[in-house]
């Protein structure tokens, strides 16, 4: 099948849902890294500061190495704290040492502290649109945030124009999301009136039950079209890949669980296409 088209500017997406373990991460580097294969050019920000988005992309994260935390706290170039990924050509990643825990803190009275992030990624000369930043420019720049809504995923909303709201086909999938979008909603009203929820991915389906599929479609009749046809589903091969430092992209490309986020990656920037 042929590669995908470039989108016209570089699509800044967040992955947020302040709900922990719904596949956030796991999304994040899977997307970016199917997004690489279809030939795009892409940047993973991990915003949380266990690190596991970077642990996956096998990208070093201990203390000291240049980090999310240097771009948002000591105003760090982009180009100075990205790397690219060993393993995926057309992906780079600005790893998250553990310092970034304190930023939460440290932000609070800083000047302009939820524009941070937003600043950092526009100053870079791979951000923006085919004119501006030519050939080399970035595709797509995903955000990996941590599951919560403080001001390091408040950066994420500010900087980003795409929300994905990964959601796990499980009792309760539907709790905490009236909060994560009365917070875009303030967001939208007072800080970054172009942030729009573009995407909602199932995660973690098990085909063989009922209950997915009534989640499932509990979903879609809240979300309608903004929920993907691709549902990710259930698979050890999945969650085995980041104990190697790796995506299941890499780890397993033709297992189910690869082949369902390289369709994801499609249909993203098919629905890209037509905003
Ligand atoms: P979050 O970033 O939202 O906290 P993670 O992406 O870390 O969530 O996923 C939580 C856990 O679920 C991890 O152990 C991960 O490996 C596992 N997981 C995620 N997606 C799948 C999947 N499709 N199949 C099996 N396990 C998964
Ligand atoms: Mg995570």
């Amino acid at each position: 099948r042929p590669a995908i088209t470039r989108p016209q500017r570089t699509r800044v997406m967040v992955v947020a849902n302040q709900k922990g373990g719904v596949g956030k991460t796991t999304s994040t580097v899977n997307l970016a890294a199917a997004l690489a294969q279809l030939g795009q050019r892409v940047l993973v920000i991990d915003l949380d500061p266990q690190g596991n988005a970077s642990t996956a992309l096998n990208i070093e994260h201990r203390r000291g190495v240049p980090s999310t935390y240097d771009l948002l706290v000591n105003e760090d170039k982009l180009a100075d704290v990205m790397q690219p990924c060993p393993d995926q050509a057309g992906l780079w990643v600005v790893p998250a040492t553990i310092d970034l825990a304190g930023a939460e803190i440290e932000l609070v009275s800083i000047v302009a502290r939820e524009s941070r992030l937003q600043k950092a990624i526009y100053a870079h000369e791979w951000v923006g649109t085919a004119a501006e930043a030519g050939d080399d420019r970035f595709d797509y720049v995903i955000i990996d945030c941590p599951p919560s809504l403080g001001l390091l995923t408040l950066n994420a909303l500010v900087a980003g124009a795409e929300m994905v709201i990964p959601i796990q086909a499980e009792y309760y999938a539907l709790e905490g999301l009236g909060m994560l979008l009365e917070t875009v909603e303030m967001v939208k009203k007072h800080l970054n009136q172009n942030l729009d929820v573009s995407t909602i991915l199932l995660t973690m389906y098990d085909a063989r039950t009922r209950l997915a599929s009534n989640v499932a479609e509990e979903v879609r009749e809240h979300f309608g079209d903004t929920v993907l046809k691709t549902y990710i589903p259930r698979s050890v091969r999945v969650s085995e890949a980041p104990s190697y430092s790796q995506t299941v992209m890499t780890y397993d490309p033709g297992s189910p669980g690869a082949l369902s986020y390289l369709e994801a990656a499609r249909e993203m920037a098919r629905k890209g296409e037509q905003r």
